[in-house]
C-alpha cells in the first residue's frame, strides 16, 4: 500500500493528544506530512508523543495546556501563531470521562468539571482557531463528541450532555464559518481501546462484557480507525461536508 501523503507542510493542531485516540491522530497527521501541534495538560503524555513522531522523521511541537482555561489557551496560540503564523485543521479531542454516579449521588464540582473539560474546553479552542483559520478564509475542524452526544448514558449524565453540548456546538460553529471558509464537524466513536476505556473497565469489572454485547461488531475500535476518519474530515476528499456527524461505533446507534 502506498502512503499517502495529504498534509504536508500543513498545520495541525490536536489537544489532547498525550494519549489514546489524539496521540494515533498525531501520528497519522505527523506521517501525512504535517506540522504537528500536539497539546495535553499531561506533560509527559505529549512528550512521549513527541517522541514517537521524531523516531518517525516527523515534525512535531509539544505544548502543555489545560483547555479549561482561557489564558493556557491563549498562550497556546500565541506560539501556534509566532511559529507558524497560521492554522490550518484542529481536532478538538482532549476530554474526560469524570465518575460514574447517578444524578442525586453526582457533585456540582464534577458536574462542573466534566463540562467544562469536554465542552467549554472545545469552545475555548474554536475561538481561537476560527479567528486564525478566518484569516485565511480555509481551515478544518473537527470536534469529538460520542455516541454519548446521541444516546443517553445512565449513570454519565454530565458526560452525555456535554457530548450533546458538542454536537449543538460543531452545527452553530459549522453555520456561521461557512461563508469564511472553514468546514467544522464532529465524530461519534463508540467504544474505542483507550486508556479512557481501560479505566473505566477496570472500575466497573462486567463492564467491557456489556460494552461489547451492546456493539454489534462485538469488538471495541483501535485508536487508528478512528483516527483515519479525523483525517477523512479535515483533508480533500471531504470538502463538502460541514455541520456534520461521523459516526464510528461498529453498529451501536443503528440498533
Ligand atoms: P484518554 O484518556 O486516553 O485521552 C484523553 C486525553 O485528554 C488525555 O491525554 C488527557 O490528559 C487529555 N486531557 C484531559 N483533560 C484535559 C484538559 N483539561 N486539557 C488538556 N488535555 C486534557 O481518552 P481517549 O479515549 O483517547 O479520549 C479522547 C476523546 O475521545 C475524548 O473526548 C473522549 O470523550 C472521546 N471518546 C472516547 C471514547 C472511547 O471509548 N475511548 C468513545 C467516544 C468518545
Amino acid at each position: 500500500m502506498t502512503m499517502e501523503r495529504r498534509f504536508i507542510n500543513r498545520v495541525v493542531l490536536i489537544t489532547g493528544a498525550g494519549s489514546g485516540i489524539g496521540r494515533a491522530t498525531a501520528l497519522a497527521f505527523a506521517r501525512e506530512g504535517a506540522q504537528v501541534v500536539i497539546a495535553d495538560r499531561n506533560e509527559l503524555g505529549v512528550q512521549e508523543t513527541a517522541a514517537q513522531i521524531l523516531k518517525n522523521q516527523g515534525s512535531a511541537l509539544a505544548m502543555t495546556c489545560d483547555v479549561t482555561a482561557p489564558e493556557s489557551v491563549q498562550k497556546l496560540f500565541q506560539k501556534i501563531e509566532s511559529e507558524f503564523g497560521a492554522l490550518d485543521h484542529a481536532f478538538n479531542n482532549a476530554g474526560i470521562e469524570g465518575p460514574s454516579t447517578e444524578i442525586t449521588e453526582a457533585t456540582i464540582a464534577s458536574w462542573n468539571e466534566v463540562l467544562s473539560v469536554n465542552l467549554s474546553g472545545v469552545f475555548f479552542c474554536m475561538k481561537e482557531e476560527l479567528r486564525l483559520m478566518r484569516l485565511k478564509s480555509q481551515g478544518t475542524i473537527v470536534n469529538c463528541a460520542s455516541i454519548a452526544g446521541l444516546r443517553g448514558f445512565s449513570g454519565m449524565a454530565a458526560y452525555t450532555a456535554s457530548k450533546h453540548g458538542v454536537l449543538g456546538l460543531t452545527k452553530a460553529a459549522a453555520l456561521e464559518a461557512a461563508r469564511y471558509g472553514v468546514r467544522i464537524t464532529a465524530l461519534c466513536p463508540g467504544v474505542v481501546k483507550t486508556p479512557m476505556i481501560e479505566r473505566y473497565t477496570k472500575d466497573h469489572p462486567d463492564a467491557e462484557a456489556s460494552l461489547l454485547a451492546e456493539t454489534p461488531m462485538n469488538r471495541m475500535a483501535s485508536p487508528d480507525e478512528i483516527a483515519h476518519a479525523v483525517l477523512w474530515l479535515s483533508g480533500p476528499e471531504s470538502t463538502f461536508v460541514t455541520g456534520s456527524t461521523l459516526v464510528i461505533d461498529g453498529g451501536w446507534c443503528a440498533k
